[in-house]
Parts: C-alpha cells; sequence; structure tokens
C-alpha cells in the first residue's frame, strides 16, 4: 500500500534542505556533483581551483575504513539528488523488495523522480532548481499539474512546463545555456513546445553517476 502511494508521488513530509554549502559538500566527496547549475561547468567552480577537502586537514586525509568508504558512497548519491536519509532509505527498501540488481534497482528510482527528469530534460540547471520549479507548479505530468518532487515518472509520461510566459521564457532562456549538454537517451526533448517524454527506463549507464552503488548496498545490508 505504502510503495503504490509513493507510486503514484505522494508529497514528502519533509523537503530536503541542504545545509552546507554546495561546493564543500563536491569538496568533502572528492568529485565535481554538479549541484549548483551553471556555475559548475564554468572556471568559478571551486572543486577546479581546490580540489581537496574543507577545513584544517583537508589536505591530509589518513586511510580511509571500508565503512568509511561505503558511507562516503551513500552520502554522495542522497547529496546528487538532493533527499533525506529516511527518503534515500525507503527508496533503498523498496530496490531490495524488487526484482533484479538493488543498485541499480536504486538509481533507477532516483532518476525517475520528477526533480530529476525536469534537469535531465534541461528545463533547470541543477535538481535543486528543478525541484523549486515541480513545488511551484510549474510543471505538468500528462496534462495534470504535479508538484510533487519524488513523483516517480513512468515510460510513456509526458513533462510538459506550464504556459505561462514568465516560466517559459525562463526555461528556454537554461535551455540556451544548456545547449550542448545531452538529454539523456531514456527522454526525449523538444525544445520548441518545451515537451519531454519518458520513453524508457533509465539505467545505471544512463545516470552516470561517480558512485559506487554496490557499496550502499553493502552498507544497508550490515
Ligand atoms: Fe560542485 Fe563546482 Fe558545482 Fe560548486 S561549482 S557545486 S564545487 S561542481
Amino acid at each position: 500500500m505504502q510503495a503504490a502511494k509513493a507510486e503514484k508521488g505522494v508529497r514528502e513530509v519533509t523537503m530536503a534542505r541542504r545545509i552546507e554549502p554546495s561546493c564543500k559538500i563536491c569538496r568533502r566527496e572528492g568529485v565535481k556533483l554538479f549541484l549548483k547549475g551553471i556555475r559548475c561547468s564554468g572556471d568559478k567552480c571551486a572543486f577546479e581551483r581546490r580540489n581537496y577537502a574543507p577545513g584544517q586537514h583537508g589536505r591530509s586525509r589518513g586511510k580511509v575504513s571500508d565503512y568509511g568508504l561505503q558511507l562516503r558512497e551513500k552520502q554522495k548519491m542522497k547529496r546528487i539528488y538532493v533527499v533525506l536519509e529516511q527518503q534515500f532509505r525507503n527508496f533503498f527498501k523498496r530496490a531490495v523488495r524488487k526484482k533484479g540488481v538493488t543498485g541499480e534497482t536504486l538509481i533507477q528510482f532516483l532518476e525517475r523522480r520528477l526533480d530529476n527528469v525536469v534537469y535531465r530534460l534541461l528545463f533547470a540547471p541543477s535538481r535543486a532548481s528543478a525541484r523549486q520549479l515541480v513545488s511551484h507548479r510549474s510543471i505538468f505530468v500528462n496534462k495534470r499539474c504535479v508538484n510533487v518532487p519524488s513523483y516517480l515518472v513512468r515510460p510513456g509520461d509526458v513533462i510538459e512546463v506550464r504556459k505561462r510566459e514568465d516560466i517559459e521564457k525562463r526555461v528556454k532562456a537554461t535551455l540556451e545555456i544548456l545547449k550542448d549538454r545531452p538529454v539523456p537517451v531514456w527522454l526525449e526533448l523538444d525544445r520548441d513546445s518545451l515537451i519531454g517524454k519518458v520513453v524508457k527506463l533509465p539505467t545505471k549507464a544512463d545516470a552516470g553517476l561517480p558512485v559506487e552503488e554496490s557499496l550502499i548496498v553493502e552498507l544497508y545490508s550490515k
């Protein structure tokens, strides 16, 4: 019952909120996580300038334990998709219940989130701004306004930007800036009408994440 509710996209009780500055997160994880949109592709990226962990001992990290490695991978994935620990754990539990490779199913669930799809369709420069677009009722799925960032899309779903001049202008400007960034193969985008379509389920390769998901499975299986 709970799984069915979540599948339809029930509003999250608590919105994921990041308190730590985004660039510090990238530096701590030791990889670019593209949390700040357009700035991430430019030369103002903090990770490009200081690719070591923040803080006094940032440059001199000691040996990391197996648990430490697993924890870092989990934190990295949570931070990429901007989800809270409980939400992430719920996705993991659902992935365990599904047939297939748990880590890959987990990625598939996270990729199918509406805020991620809006980001992947290049309607927003980052997942955080994609989430704002969704929660401000600017996105329609199959002609119905959906303001739930955790809504899970399915193959055949059509995602549209609300027909309002200011929103369309903003989205078109983002598309223009991100014109060199490709749309993943599991999605289709009509740039003129601002309509996207889910053509198939995403795979791990489509997501292209800098995360070793098997370590997350090991961490939660303890
Ligand atoms: Fe990470 Fe660079 Fe983007 Fe900051 S600008 S969030 S360091 S990728």
